[in-house]
């Protein structure tokens, strides 16, 4: 049910339409949008929406989250980081392979911002999973903040990475404001 006409989420709930997509298909794997089909290329194109405190705690948040790093770990198509819009929720959600701590777990981080970045600049490839069959080289700073809400508490945190860690930070939040790697990649070239 829409409380408002229109159904534009400021009440802390997911919409209709959200929802609808976060449980398309069932629990597990979800559909990538990729820049190959023109409905995905606008949504990967556009501005994602912050996260409300209130949603943390439904279930629909977890399955979500849960379905978030299903499906960048999936054998067949595996990434280093996701983040919402991929799987076509404009939300302020990204998942990174923190591989500058033990283990390399991937992290959940809600309404991240990115509140320095260094002068420092380094130059790496990077691939995209809504980018298929495709990759490129570019300079992003060597070390960023990051501030963000816990995604179970949602009690604000900044944190300093550096490194390859912090360009996976800076290609997922990225995401969350329609840009892509390929708008700012010195080259890029076709893979496969
Ligand atoms: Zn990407």
């Amino acid at each position: 049910m829409c409380a408002f006409s229109g159904c534009k989420s400021v009440t802390g709930v997911f919409s209709e339409n959200e929802l609808l997509v976060i449980h398309a298909g069932g629990t597990g794997i979800m559909r990538l949008y990729t820049v190959d089909n023109p409905a995905d290329s606008v949504l990967l194109r556009s501005k994602s929406a912050a996260v409300q405190e209130e949603m943390l705690t439904s279930p629909d948040f977890s399955l979500l989250v849960n379905r978030m790093l299903a499906t960048v770990n999936d054998p067949d198509n595996e990434g280093v980081g996701i983040a919402a819009p991929q799987v076509g929720i404009l939300r302020r959600i990204i998942a990174v392979q923190r591989f500058d701590k033990e283990g390399e777990p991937f992290e959940v981080y809600v309404n991240p911002e990115i509140v320095f970045y260094s002068g420092n600049k380094i130059s790496g490839i990077e691939g995209c999973l809504s980018v298929p069959g495709m990759r490129g080289r570019v300079a992003r700073a060597a070390e960023i903040t990051l501030r963000y809400r816990d995604s179970k508490t949602f009690e604000e945190r900044e944190e300093t990475v550096s490194g390859y860690t912090a360009v996976i930070f800076q290609h997922e939040t990225d995401h969350l404001n329609g840009r892509l790697y390929t708008d700012i990649a010195s080259e890029t070239e076709s893979v496969q």
